[in-house]
């Protein structure tokens, strides 16, 4: 049957994401900001994209055979891409992840097929059980192992650059005039970066969106605890020549907004896009009318409602003041 609309496998849906506007119902601001809705990729965050083109180029250099098994020390976003990639190629994929890693978050993996190797938390690194350790363990004593390792697989900046990059360039019509992104693996921001400094003979304005702590904004890698962005030191990932400004940004900030992109907006993602907003309308602020700004929002809300998304949680470390003793609605009712 040829003449219905259905895709083979939900991999095909990976990419081509929209963008929407988040000004002026965010703030007014004198220029648009778009927003690129990474969270509707088919497993929810932008690192399908990444997953897809890594798994592809192992597959073309014969780094992982037929059946061949794909081992990552990862708890997030990257582990849930490699899962469906792998549902539709017939691999086996082991993550590995230490073991604060939250029930739910194994669950996720688990439910995709995977399997999960809790690892101890509380080791250096270059300990044998640490779990980057046995995830290098495991590739060497599984016959047809692969781990893509992210932070130095150069197909990780390749995705971005042959599918994020174009699909703004294309979106915006060449108007985009500044690119707006947290900064994890760099991953993201180089790939992106790179297409559009490109596309527009260098004119575009590349912006890193960096918790505070973090190296990427001249931090010693003190915690924070927005996820999935910030880094204790350099990923050969990161490609720092296309990246023109590094904004640092407080966990605070980056709850805040995140909430209200919710509330407003109907924008429900994580911590890591609320961060990287504060930072687009920073530099929408100083900008006027011809100006583009286009900001990534690379996962979902769904995975941090216990956290961002809960009263208690953010009283806890201060986030927000807990409510006074004046009668609430439920009460009054
Ligand atoms: N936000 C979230 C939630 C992520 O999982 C990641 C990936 N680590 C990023 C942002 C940053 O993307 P990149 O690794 O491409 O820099």
């Amino acid at each position: 049957m040829t003449d219905m609309q259905a895709f083979d496998h939900v991999i095909d849906l990976v990419g081509n994401t929209p963008l929407v506007r988040i000004t002026p119902t965010i703030e007014t601001t004198p220029t648009p900001v778009l927003a690129k809705l990474e969270y509707l990729n088919p497993g929810g965050s932008v690192k399908d994209r990444v997953a897809l083109t890594m798994v592809s180029a192992a597959e073309e250099a014969g780094l992982l055979p037929p059946g061949g098994t794909i081992i990552e020390p990862t708890s997030g976003n990257t582990g849930v891409g490699l899962a469906l990639v792998a549902a539709r190629r017939g691999y086996r994929c082991v993550f590995t992840m230490p073991d604060k890693i939250s029930e739910e978050k194994r669950a996720v993996l688990r439910a995709y097929g995977a399997e999960v190797v809790i690892c101890p938390t509380a080791v250096a690194p270059d300990d044998p059980r640490s779990y980057y350790s046995v995830a290098r363990r495991l590739v060497r004593e599984t016959p047809g192992g692969w781990s893509p390792d992210q932070y130095s697989n150069p197909n990780n900046p390749a995705a971005h650059y042959a599918t994020t990059g174009p699909e703004i360039w294309q979106a915006t019509n060449g108007r985009v005039t500044h690119f707006v992104a947290g900064i994890g693996t760099g991953g993201t921001i180089s790939g992106v970066g790179r297409y559009l400094k490109e596309a527009s003979g260098g004119t575009v304005q590349i912006v890193g969106a960096d918790p505070e702590g973090s190296v990427y904004s001249g931090g010693s890698g003190r915690p924070y605890l927005v996820e999935g962005v910030g880094e204790d030191i350099w990923p050969t990932t990161y490609d720092k020549t296309v990246v023109d400004r590094v904004e640092a940004v407080s966990d605070r900030d980056s709850f805040l907004m995140t909430r209200e992109l919710a509330r407003k907006c109907g924008l429900l993602v994580g911590g890591s896009g609320g961060l990287a907003v504060v930072v687009a309308l920073r530099v929408a602020r100083e900008l006027g009318p011809d100006d583009a700004v286009v900001v990534l929002l690379p996962d979902s809300g769904r995975g941090y409602l216990s956290k961002i998304f809960n009263d208690e949680w953010m009283y806890e470390y201060g986030f927000l003041e807990p409510p006074s003793n004046e009668p609430t609605v439920s009460d009054v009712l």
